[in-house]
């Protein structure tokens, strides 16, 4: 294997440049060329890349994001735009492609090899939905940076006898709401996969306030049915049943920023090595999972087949936490 690129793709979050960078330096190790893709699968149709040596990969393990870009392709849904990628990949002499992303960018790697070129791919998403990997690059930074909010909250909550709603990301999957829920001591999660009723979220509020705690701290996902915005208008009109006044924090695009924790700084560094010593192994068409404390080959089409589920025995856990 003579050159190998790398790219992000779709949603960014803490840990991406520490992977590109121990993508870069393992390939480069084992005596390949690095090309870097820059903004996902548009540079790879557009021939938007830029060499990576060493140096080029310094100074970057500290930052949060992705120093390539990432980006969102509707062009790499169609078989037009993949065939362009291949020819973009085969005019500049690349052997072998590492997917850097989520459970969609993943897809589109399984595609890429579907048609015959050697990919790698790397969970990275705060989601923590991708099958096959116990915990992808940018969850726990994401976790940490979730946890340090809902504390900030909880001291104003307190100051002022209110309960808080603090809405994380998770359109599809709760890993982030539930888990921070439990590590942070919250009295209630609301997360897609699991139906609470309206009528029950009130009574949490209630019980808190009866019981006589400071503060009502409720993680929501912003997947859950029917969302928070229903939910404050309900909670609004049984207002005297509740003791606490409502207030919502979203907590929006500040989960996918910031400096990622040593935990994703060394996954992230183990599986992009991982993904080149992979690619030079001759394995094909496989993610890098994280399992059991080591890194992990799965066929991508595992890995992709469905998004992973939310833990029961978590679920269940928080559920005897938050009396
Ligand atoms: P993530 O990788 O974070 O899940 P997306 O779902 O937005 O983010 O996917 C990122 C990109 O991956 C898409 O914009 C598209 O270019 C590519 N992609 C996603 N799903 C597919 C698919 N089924 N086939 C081909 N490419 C896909």
């Amino acid at each position: 294997m003579k050159r190998i690129a790398v790219l992000t793709s779709g949603g960014d979050g803490p840990g991406l440049n520490a992977c590109i960078r121990a993508a870069t330096r393992m390939a480069i190790q084992l005596g390949a060329e690095v090309l870097g893709v820059r903004r996902g699968y548009t540079g790879l149709i557009n021939g938007d890349v830029v060499e990576l040596d060493r140096r080029a990969v310094g100074g970057v393990m500290g930052y949060g994001g992705t120093f390539l870009g990432t980006a969102r392709c509707p062009e790499f849904y169609t078989e037009k735009g993949r065939r362009e990628a291949l020819r973009t990949l085969n005019r500049l002499d690349v052997d072998g492609l590492i997917v850097i992303g989520g459970n969609g960018s993943l897809t589109g790697a399984l595609e890429l090899h579907r048609m015959g070129f050697p990919v790698v791919g790397v969970p990275a998403t705060i989601d923590n939905d991708v099958n096959g990997t116990d915990i992808a690059i940018g969850v726990d930074t994401a976790l940490n940076t979730i946890l340090d909010a809902i504390d900030r909250i909880k001291d104003t909550a307190s100051s002022h006898n209110r309960a808080f709603l603090i809405e994380t990301m998770g359109r599809d999957c709760g890993y982030l709401a539930l888990v921070s829920a439990i590590a942070g001591g919250a009295e209630l999660a609301l997360i897609p996969e699991v139906e609470t009723p309206l009528e029950e979220v009130a009574r949490v509020i209630g019980d808190a306030y009866v019981r006589g705690k400071a503060h009502c701290i409720i993680v929501v996902a912003e997947g859950w049915k029917p969302g928070t915005r229903a939910l404050i208008d309900y909670l609004n009109s049984c207002r005297e049943e509740l003791g606490f006044e409502i207030r919502l924090t979203v907590l929006g695009h500040i989960q996918r920023g910031g400096r990622p924790s040593a935990f994703d700084r060394l996954l992230a560094t183990r599986l992009g090595a991982a993904a080149a010593q992979a690619l030079f192994r001759g394995e094909r068409g496989v993610m890098v999972g994280w399992r059991h404390d080591r890194a992990v080959t799965v066929p991508l089409e595992e890995a992709v087949a469905y998004r992973k589920e939310i833990n029961r025995e978590l679920w269940e856990l928080a559920a005897v936490m938050e009396l």
